[in-house]
């Protein structure tokens, strides 16, 4: 389009990662769209960038290393118009850093097996401060993992916003002391949870049925809550990140088919995990595989 009649603002949060994706945001950033919507710009980059190097990761053992090699520069270059655009907050500014770094480790490093994809570190319930689950109140899972749900914490404050790990410690403290005390479950309902720089951190042992999808709906069903508040604010893209491959990691070791990943309001009236969310779980769920 040549003309900023046929710019869109964009909206590309909620898609997977896909080379599809990828071309969605490189001709909006091509097209009119930055002139309209310049504070966008440096998102738009960031997304493209990390986008790039993470299927580079994901599919660095079919390429041929100049192919990895011709990606993964074009990413660095991205990260670094981030750093020399002067509408990048400090975020993203740390984000662009991170990328750089990540860029060259990928480039020093040796060549990943398959099976590295998703190896991202989990959080232990030591790093939140855990308080131990009530045996008599929680059940052992007995039968394989055959689907994933998807929910948010719907709570925001300013330090989560800042992405200190200290804060996502802490809300999901509190978030176990409401499962336990007010709801009265043996633990926090949710096998893992992802705070909004992508950390995972390991909510109930994974050898024990959740307490998220309600009644039935747990047989069978690991859960995954967000950080954060999605029926009112976008996830942030780190976050999404690390769902996404914590997904893919959860679905290969388990066999976990594709429309087998939910949301919370998949299985009850709830706005669960919140309408920016569900629209990715959706896609995801729907989409064809990588
Ligand atoms: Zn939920």
């Amino acid at each position: 389009m040549s003309s900023s009649e046929g710019a869109s603002a964009p909206d590309w949060y909620a898609e997977p990662l896909s080379w599809a994706k990828l071309q969605h945001i490189e001709s909006w950033l091509l097209g009119a769209g930055p002139e309209r919507w310049p504070d966008e710009v440096p998102g738009a980059e960031l997304e493209l960038a990390q986008g790039r190097v993470d299927l580079a990761r994901r599919e660095r053992a079919t390429l041929s290393d100049a192919t990895v090699r011709a990606r993964l520069s074009l990413a660095e270059a991205g990260f670094r118009r981030v750093l020399s655009d002067s509408r990048a907050d400090a975020q993203d500014r740390r984000h662009a850093d991170a990328g750089i770094g990540e860029v060259a480790a990928l480039l020093d490093g040796p060549a990943p097996s398959v099976a590295d994809v998703g190896a991202f570190k989990i959080r232990k319930r030591s790093a939140w401060g855990a308080r131990p689950s009530i045996p008599s109140r929680v059940h052992r899972n007995t039968r394989p993992w055959r689907k994933i749900t998807v929910h948010h914490s719907a709570t925001s404050s300013a330090g989560l916003a800042t992405g200190s790990a200290t804060a996502s410690a802490e809300a999901i403290r509190l978030i176990q002391k409401d499962h336990m005390e007010t709801k009265g479950w043996g633990d926090i309902a949710y096998h893992f949870l992802i705070d909004p720089a992508g950390r995972v951190f390991q909510g109930r042992d994974i050898g024990y049925q959740g307490a998220h999808a309600g009644g039935n709906n747990n047989i069978a069903n690991i859960g995954i809550c967000l950080l954060g508040d999605f029926e009112h604010a976008r996830p942030d893209p780190r976050a999404m990140r690390s769902l996404e491959e914590l997904i893919s990691a959860l679905s290969a070791r388990h066999g976990i088919a594709r429309s087998e990943v939910h949301g919370h309001n998949d299985f009850r009236a709830t706005e669960c995990p919140g309408k920016n969310l569900m629209a990715w779980v959706q896609r995801y769920s729907h989409g064809s595989g990588l």
